[in-house]
């Protein structure tokens, strides 16, 4: 007489736990809550509701979520270059630089002079 539980559902009764069992001699499904008793309604719609319940219990594919196999296939945002100044730049800037380090040694030397002119 014992059919074996399929799936433990909520009773829509009492809230409690009831079981989900079939009969040998029927294709149809019962369910059994040790509280309210025995429910053998036959509607294709409670019928298709218990089926439910035993196929996403017994039916849970072990499926990843989400196929995280995009590893490889990462590329950088493209930039937009700025627009290069270099052509901007004063040709004669080495020039400068020197006039510049000439300038300084001048005054260095003249301040040298200057120096040996008050020591002396
Ligand atoms: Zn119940």
């Amino acid at each position: 007489m014992a059919n074996p539980i399929l799936v433990t559902i909520q009773c829509d009764a009492c809230g409690g736990d009831a079981s989900v069992k079939k009969l040998n001699n029927s294709p149809l499904l019962y369910l059994h809550c040790k509280t309210c008793g025995m429910d053998r309604r036959s509607g294709k719609q409670l019928q298709a509701k218990w089926q439910a319940a035993i196929d996403g219990k017994s039916g849970l594919p072990d499926a990843p979520e989400q196929a995280e196999s995009v590893e490889g296939e990462w590329s950088p945002p493209v930039e937009d270059k700025p627009e290069s100044n270099a052509e901007d730049k004063p040709e004669n800037s080495g020039i400068s630089g020197k006039s510049v380090a000439v300038g300084t040694i001048g005054v260095l030397s003249v301040l040298a002079m200057f120096f040996k002119a008050v020591r002396g």
